[in-house]
């Protein structure tokens, strides 16, 4: 695999981040994510094996990619994880990182380290477990708290908790959360409540404003200082006058798409250039239709070149006629738009 120009788009973007959804199955049902009785599934042939997923791989990091996210769906519900981070940890990459909901993190924690993988991030909403179940519609905060703990116990540093802030659901648990956050040596990022597809229920009154987030820890800590360095992140970072960092991940009222590098691989092989984006490239029929390493960057670069995609701020220039961008009938037709399929 060599590397070679990294490939822009048409706004100079470069092709520098992957998320690899490697199950669009969840064993949580998070009321912004996956709020309806019945899911369809993809079919079991249609999910990319792991030799798959690495060549893959190897064709993205050929174009200029240096970080690769596993995600999902709830990446660990799929067997045998350990085994696909072995051949990633492999590759010439910058970051090898996983998010998951935690449930099965403490099962996994050291097998996954074992492997290389490098950093974890846990979605964490609340510390209350009635409000965890009504949530999640699973009794399950004890495991991830477990899978909290044992994530630092394998020796995972920098460890990141991420929060979906949601008016009048969690918004309370503000400073709870960067309390235990901070006790257990992990960043906390809050999230803006998105609209993306599978937030059905979706309404610009349930998003708590970063702006409106950032001056109410002003007023209870005092002046917040913003840290340099966010780069192409989606988080903006911050520390509290006692230290303590956080981070604000403002994607619903200040999107940050004019500097967006990230694109996602669904576990059936359809690649996405955003979030948003209505329309995906079936990589999976390129590649079991036996397409070669060069044919497979061509058709890769030749996408993210024509690539204008600003999905988050175009759904925010829509003002007060917004709401769900997508609705559950849609996503019964399509369900690569939902976010637990395209992994958030
Ligand atoms: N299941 C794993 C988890 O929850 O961490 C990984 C996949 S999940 C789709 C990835 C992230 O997307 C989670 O942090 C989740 O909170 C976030 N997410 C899902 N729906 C969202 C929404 N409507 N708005 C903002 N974030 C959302
Ligand atoms: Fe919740 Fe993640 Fe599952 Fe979505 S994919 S329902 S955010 S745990
Ligand atoms: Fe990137 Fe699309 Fe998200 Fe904007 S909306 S930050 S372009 S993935």
């Amino acid at each position: 695999m060599s590397r070679t120009e990294p490939a822009r788009d048409v706004l100079r973007r470069p092709l520098t981040n992957l998320r690899l959804s490697v199950t669009d199955r969840c064993n949580l049902r998070c009321a912004y994510c996956m709020p309806e009785e019945e899911y369809s599934w993809l079919p079991s042939s249609e999910i990319l094996s792991f030799e798959e997923i690495s060549s893959l791989v190897d064709r993205f990091v050929a174009l200029g990619v240096k970080k690769v996210r596993l995600t999902g769906g709830e990446p660990l519900v799929r067997r045998g994880l350990p085994t696909l981070i072995k051949l990633l940890a492999a590759k010439p990459l910058d970051e090898l990182a996983l998010t998951t909901n935690g449930v099965l993190l403490a099962e996994h924690a050291h097998a996954l380290k074992a492997a290389g993988l490098q950093r974890v991030t846990v979605s964490l909403d609340t510390l209350s477990r009635a409000r965890f179940l009504r949530l999640t519609r699973r009794d399950q905060l004890p495991q991830v708290l477990e899978g909290i703990a044992a994530a630092r116990q394998a020796g995972f540093s920098g460890l990141k908790l991420d929060t979906v802030l949601t008016r009048g659901v969690n918004d309370d648990e503000v400073e709870g959360l960067l309390e235990f956050a901070g006790d257990h040596d992990a960043e906390l990022r809050f999230i803006e409540y998105m609209d993306v597809g599978g937030a059905t229920r979706w309404s610009m009154a349930q998003v708590v404003p970063a702006k409106e987030l950032l001056e109410q820890l002003s007023q209870r800590f005092g002046a917040i200082a913003p840290l340099p360095g966010r780069g192409s992140a989606p988080a903006e970072r911050f520390r509290l006058p006692d230290g303590r960092t956080f981070g604000v991940i403002a994607s619903t009222t200040q999107p940050f798409c004019s500097a967006c590098d990230r694109a996602r691989l669904t576990a059936d092989g359809h690649w996405f250039t955003c979030l948003y984006a209505t329309q995906g490239m079936d990589l999976k029929a390129a590649l079991r239709g036996g397409a070669s390493a060069d044919e497979l960057e061509v058709l890769i670069r030749a996408a993210w070149e024509r690539r204008s995609d600003r999905g988050a701020e175009e759904r925010l220039a829509l003002r007060g006629g917004r709401g769900p961008s997508v609705s559950a009938a849609e996503l019964k037709a399509a369900p690569h738009r939902e976010m637990h399929t395209r992994g958030g």
